[in-house]
């Protein structure tokens, strides 16, 4: 018989909050999505009353999965460049208010997480989970298990590439984030459609501010400027990949995140770049580089199968 508890993952990002019921298999049972806090103060209010209606008998451990620098040990939210709240101790909140036993954990070691257990990676020992979304995240899991070093590792996108590159938000300079993600493909979309106010970013932005989707649905249709702005981007990417592989040479590769659904076109882009940067690539087996399974669900699944694997 299937086991009948079930975990409440939550997943905490920078533009929204996510809540499901998550099976023992990672399946979702009941889903809920709404705008992240937009206060530090709601941040210590408002993911625990979300929380506390949508108990029941079934639910027996949190799982939360933060944008940030999570002490997963302490079950803190110590700071995140995209979220508000300092030092947000979670797991003590939600153990406090819900009487069910909590852990904590960064949201993109959660999907990374997900990815391997139920998604892209299933199966694989070694694996390295990039997600694309305004920033870079990224997660390890080594071995079958997530790997945190002191607490903090996978915070990718801030590798510095360039020291005398563009300011972070994390504020350094020419972190890798700054020239592949989702916020650089918006600078881009703005850049594009101010230089050429008749072309076809410029118009389909229809009079919103141009971002990232235009310019991506702009190249999808052929437009040249897009193309090659698209194709700077997975330049970027593709040479991140080379030097997290030429670190750590896992097995396989998965980009996740809304820049990832971009489509093909992108990652084999980011694939022919990576196999250029990387040392050696013509005398080692080719790292697979997959897209993502569970799209915008990994942060909750991930979270949910965390508690599962962490408290029952
Ligand atoms: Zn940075």
């Amino acid at each position: 018989m299937d086991d009948p508890d079930l975990t409440l993952g939550i997943d905490l990002g920078g533009t929204k909050m996510a809540f499901a019921h998550v099976d023992a298999r990672g399946e979702i049972v009941k889903h809920l999505m709404m705008p992240r806090p937009a206060t530090a103060a709601e941040m210590e209010t408002v993911p625990v009353e979300v929380a506390h209606s949508l108990l029941g008998p079934r639910v027996k451990a949190v799982g939360i999965g933060a944008a940030g620098l999570v002490d997963a040990e302490a079950g803190i939210l110590v700071w995140g460049p995209n979220v508000e709240g300092r030092e947000v101790r979670f797991r003590e909140i939600f153990e406090a208010e819900l009487g069910l036993p909590t852990v904590v954990d960064n949201d993109a070691n959660v999907s990374g997480l997900a990815e391997a257990r139920v998604g892209a990676a299933r199966g694989y020992r070694h694996v390295c989970m990039i997600t694309l979304g305004t920033g870079i995240g990224g997660a390890w899991i080594i071995d079958g298990r997530p790997y945190r070093g002191r607490g903090f590792a996978g915070e990718v996108g801030h590798i510095p590439v360039d020291v005398g590159g563009p300011r972070c938000t994390c504020g350094q300079r020419g972190c890798w984030e700054t020239f592949a993600s989702g916020r650089r493909l918006d600078q881009m979309a703005r850049d594009l459609a101010a230089a050429r106010p008749g072309g076809l970013v410029a118009k389909l932005a229809l009079g919103e501010s141009p971002a990232g989707r235009h310019l991506t649905r702009a190249a999808t249709e052929g437009d040249p400027d897009a193309v090659v702005a698209l194709q700077e981007v997975a330049m970027w990417l593709g040479v991140g990949i080379a030097g997290l592989v030429a670190a750590m040479d896992p097995e396989i590769v998965v980009v996740g995140g809304g820049v990832s659904e971009v489509g093909g076109l992108f990652l084999d882009a980011a694939r022919d770049s990576f196999r250029d940067a990387l040392e050696g690539s013509d005398h080692r087996d080719p790292t697979p580089i997959v897209c993502a399974a569970l799209k915008e669900d990994a942060g909750v699944i991930g979270a949910g199968l965390h508690a599962r694997e962490s408290l029952l």
